[in-house]
């Protein structure tokens, strides 16, 4: 047993100092010893006693039970009363002051142990039951959310100061009153009358209601009611049963939130997200502006060289009109091409491949190749394939997974202009890969021998805008991984060895189950 301080409450002085010594043996200390109610309750707040092994007959006006009251109602120290008179009236008067035990005299040593043993422990439950209800009550008064208490018949125990404020009652004004006069639901829309949810709850017992939307309405004749708005607010109710020991529903608790602010809440998001939808569109209108710019400028420049080509054969005296026709059909394929360019980029803005259908990807790559002839030739690059002959096809954009194709061995061409790159090579290859569950895949490996690019910067190229070349828009591999997700495949860069880089994408077979279409 913990030692415990006690105050000896005892008019017989030699019963007194017994009781004292018997303390001692057992380990406790002793506070003081008093001989009257007065003296008792001045030295218990003196000395805050664990206990007061209490005398109910004193010397002087107040007997010990009034003593017991004062200091229980003060300092709630636990009292155990010592009597001799265990009459049916003293026992009465002695309980109301809510007791820690009785010892009868004369008593042993024994009892006098068991009794302070079980005082002393039913006190610290006492003190731990306190303190969890003055968690449970800070909690609750604490909340936003109303909470309404009920008994086993519908009628209200408790309620917490969110739900006074809501309904418009005190929980004093409400207690012992059935729940459907304090708390009146209404269907949100119609305004019909609703089920009180509690009598659900304690009908459905341990299985909850599901939770419920509905409208409270203001308490009858008190407009003036901080928390209800005349028509009502819009609530989310819950309601579970309270389960007892034995397994009987003892009551139902009842907790509401007012969805007013929640809504509101939910409001102004959805007006965030189209304001956000709105500049997104604006954005994209920029970058739909800018990619223009990017992939309409290579034909155009080709148009503007053939074009002064064309004046200065025209400007001879014998123009030769074979080569002039030659030219002039140059330049209205680079400008049909600049207007499949333009389409097929308004297209990819509204991700919809523009023009789908089977393209032979070994096939493409070797145009591409073959539109970039004069570029690779001057830069002096050594070019090498190795692609797949035949199937399979990717089914796809043809326009799209050029201008795909061009980016990437444009970039390559600007890798590898530093001069101090001796040995130029463009490689491209194609292969198949096996078919999987998901049907079988191309892939396309550009690889260079230029400035190559840090591992770390792999991911940071395909933003849009990000460019590293002094004329450069930074829209070229942004779109191309548009191009090649649009197909439902990947698109990567990385270091290729022993130097430069390589940009790889894979493509499926099959058209993709796309949900980009409109
Ligand atoms: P731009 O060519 O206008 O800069 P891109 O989006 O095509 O725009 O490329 C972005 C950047 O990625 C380039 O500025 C360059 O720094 C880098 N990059 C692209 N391709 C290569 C490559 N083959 N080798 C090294 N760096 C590259």
């Amino acid at each position: 047993m913990s030692a415990a301080r006690i105050l000896i409450v005892e008019d017989d002085r030699i019963v007194a100092r017994d009781i004292q010594q018997q303390l001692a043996r057992m380990g406790h200390e002793v506070v003081g010893t008093s001989a009257s109610g007065e003296d008792a309750i001045r030295l218990a707040g003196r000395h805050q006693p664990d206990l007061v092994l209490m005398d109910i007959r004193l010397e002087g006006e107040m007997d010990g039970i009034e003593a017991a009251r004062r200091i229980r109602d003060t300092h709630r120290i636990p009292i155990v009363f010592l009597t001799a008179y265990a009459n049916d009236e003293t026992v009465r008067r002695a309980s109301l002051t809510e007791p820690f035990g009785y010892l009868l005299k004369p008593f042993e040593e024994p009892q006098m142990r068991t009794v302070i043993q079980m005082a002393l422990y039913k006190h610290a439950s006492d003190v731990k039951l306190r303190m969890s209800e003055r968690r449970y009550a800070t909690t609750l008064a604490s909340i936003r959310d109303g909470v309404i208490l009920c008994d086993a018949d519908g009628r209200v125990g408790f309620m917490n100061r969110a739900a006074e404020a809501m309904t418009g009652w005190t929980a004093a004004e409400a207690a012992g009153l059935p729940l459907a006069t304090v708390f009146v639901a209404v269907d949100e829309e119609t305004h019909e009358p609703l089920e009180d949810f509690a009598a659900l709850a304690l009908r459905s017992g341990p299985l909850a209601p599901p939770e419920r939307l509905s409208r409270l309405l203001p308490r009858a004749g008190a407009p003036e009611c901080a928390g209800v708005a005349a028509g009502g607010v819009v609530i989310e109710e819950r309601c579970s049963a309270v389960i007892d020991d034995r397994g009987q529903v003892a009551g139902a608790i009842l907790v509401f939130s007012d969805l007013t602010q929640r809504r509101q809440i939910a409001e102004a998001l959805r007006r965030a997200e189209a304001d956000l939808a709105h500049i997104g569109r604006l954005t994209m209108m920029g970058e739909l502006a800018t990619a223009i710019a990017h992939e309409v400028n290579q034909p155009l420049m080709a148009i503007v060289t053939n074009a002064g080509t064309c004046l200065q054969h025209l400007s001879k005296a014998q123009p030769d009109l074979a080569k002039t026709r030659a030219v002039v059909e140059r330049i209205v394929r680079d400008a049909q091409r600049a207007g499949d360019v333009v389409r097929s980029i308004h297209a990819l803005a509204r991700r919809t491949p523009a023009d789908p259908g089977w393209v032979d990807m070994s096939a493409l790559i070797a145009d591409t190749l073959a539109l970039v002839r004069a570029e690779l030739r001057r830069a002096r690059i050594r070019v090498e394939t190795d692609l797949i002959q035949g199937p399979p096809w990717v089914h796809g954009d043809r326009v799209q997974l050029q201008q795909l194709l061009l980016n990437l061995v444009m970039n390559a061409i600007e890798a590898m202009a530093a001069p101090e790159i001796d040995d130029r090579r463009l490689r491209i290859t194609t292969d198949a890969e096996a078919a999987g569950p998901g049907g079988g895949r191309i892939r396309v490996r550009v690889e260079d021998s230029g400035v190559g690019i840090a591992e770390a910067d792999a991911e940071t190229l395909f933003r849009a805008l990000y460019t590293t070349k002094p004329d450069g828009l930074g829209m070229g591999l942004s779109i191309s991984r548009s191009i090649v997700e649009l197909h439902g495949g990947r698109l990567a860069a990385g270091p290729a060895v022993p130097r430069g880089s390589v940009f790889e994408f894979v493509l499926p077979v099959k058209p993709p189950a796309t949900s980009g279409r409109e």
